[in-house]
């Protein structure tokens, strides 16, 4: 891509890219056991990553070796690629698989403590993440910081043996049933002009003495995230991650990992599919297979986008831009399959219908604006991705 302003050229490395002989062959092993393990009927499907927690369900993937797969053989992981876990990752949530219970350890939180943890960090959580045993929530936003993150405020003040955390952290999903959250906080006064230093990544524990959880319900009354408070928690020396000083930096190779995949345009498949199954037969069929097969072509492609960032994982990069872009597209695309299902059904649906097709997409409704502002807002998508592009810090 040539930047007009500059003239400079900036390279966009979405590179087209095939599934392998052998990544076809997991793919057709990931399918055989969902087949076996959650045959269809069976089961409510869950609506992407904000899937139920099973943590059965978790061990049983960890068995096959598909929860922190991508992590070396030496700390419980598979050695696989990124590839690899993007096949295993969409066909579970194109079958609305109960991932919830590992997802966010599986998806960011190992190769965080990987890439900047100790040693000793990586033996306590790594191989314990790979068995699906732990379960990660993200601490980032903070009821004055969400968009502009770096301007969090809630302190780490150093005293002996470890550190005394004073502050609120809001809207972490899943709190009150994770083990474990990342968070991200300042351990030295906001300096003149430059936000992005003095923050560090913690490892903390949720039920440590003087951390409180609150519930915030969701517009349908379910509880999925939660308010976080700390009271003068104590958090030891050795749950520091990575250099301090360096969360920024390491806060956003961590989203890098956590905006470019299935889960942020896959949500609506398993209501598209359902919706497909429920039509045959009646007079909605021919609209409704128009309707799939304008979104299955828009989904290939932003699919390919989000496969080619998989790649691109694999040679080593963390590729921000690319991501943030698959990010903005692919939630923007979950939104509008929503509004479409709407308009084409033209009825009351309710989350206690008979149809398993309306209860879906009344859950849809109602959780589906959220898709475009968790791991980061449009806007701020965008403003990353035109950044990054200019070769601007984020
Ligand atoms: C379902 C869900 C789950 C979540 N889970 C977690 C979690 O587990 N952990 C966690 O830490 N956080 C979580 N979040 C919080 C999420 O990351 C924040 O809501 C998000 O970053 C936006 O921050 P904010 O809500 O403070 O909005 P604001 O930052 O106040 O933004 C409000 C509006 O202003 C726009 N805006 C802000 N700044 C700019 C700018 N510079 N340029 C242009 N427009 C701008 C935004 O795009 C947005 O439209 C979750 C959110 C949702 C919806």
């Amino acid at each position: 891509m040539n930047n007009r302003l500059s003239g400079e050229t900036i390279d966009m490395r979405f590179t087209p890219t095939e599934l392998s002989k052998q990544e076809l062959e997991l793919q057709r092993e990931v399918r055989g056991f969902l087949l076996e393990e959650l045959p269809p009927g069976s089961h409510e499907p869950c609506l992407g990553m904000a899937a139920r927690k099973n943590k059965e369900f978790s061990l049983k993937m960890a068995d096959r070796g598909w929860v922190g797969m991508a992590l070396p053989t030496e700390w419980g992981g598979s050695d696989r690629t990124a590839v690899d876990r993007f096949i295993v990752v969409e066909e579970m949530l194109r079958w609305g698989a109960p991932v919830g219970h590992h997802w966010v350890a599986d998806r960011q939180t190992g190769n965080v403590i990987l890439k900047f943890g100790t040693e000793e960090q990586r033996e306590r959580f790594l191989p314990a993440i790979c068995r699906g045993e732990l379960g990660f929530s993200i601490g980032m936003s903070e009821p004055d910081s969400g968009s502009d993150l770096a301007s969090v405020s809630t302190k780490a003040e150093a005293t002996t043996g470890g550190w005394i955390i004073n502050g609120t952290k809001i809207w972490t999903s899943g709190a009150h049933e994770n083990d474990w959250f990342v968070c991200l906080l300042r351990t030295s006064p906001l300096e003149d002009g430059n936000k992005h230093a003095g923050l560090s990544q913690f490892l903390i524990d949720l039920k440590s003495p003087g951390l409180e959880i609150s519930p915030i319900p969701f517009l349908d009354g379910s509880h999925h995230f939660n308010e976080v408070t700390f009271n003068e928690v104590f958090v030891p020396e050795t749950n520091v991650v990575g250099d301090l000083g360096m969360g920024w930096h390491q806060n956003t190779t961590e989203m890098a990992y956590e905006r470019g995949g299935p889960d942020r345009w896959l949500s609506p498949f398993s209501t598209v599919e359902q919706l497909l199954r429920e039509a045959r037969g009646t007079d909605l069929e021919p609209v409704v297979s128009d309707l799939f097969g304008e979104l299955i072509a828009r989904w290939w492609g932003i699919r390919n986008l989000s496969l080619s960032v998989a790649r691109l994982i694999d040679t080593g990069e963390a590729p921000s831009v690319e991501s943030s872009l698959v990010k903005e597209m692919g939630t923007r695309f979950e939104q509008e399959v929503i509004e479409k299902l709407v308009h084409l059904i033209d009825l009351e649906y309710s989350p206690d219908s008979d149809s398993l097709f309306e209860r879906l997409l009344a859950q849809c409704v109602v959780t589906f604006p959220g898709n475009t502002i968790r791991g980061g807002t449009i806007e701020i998508l965008r403003s990353v991705a035109s950044k990054g592009l200019k070769g601007l810090p984020a």
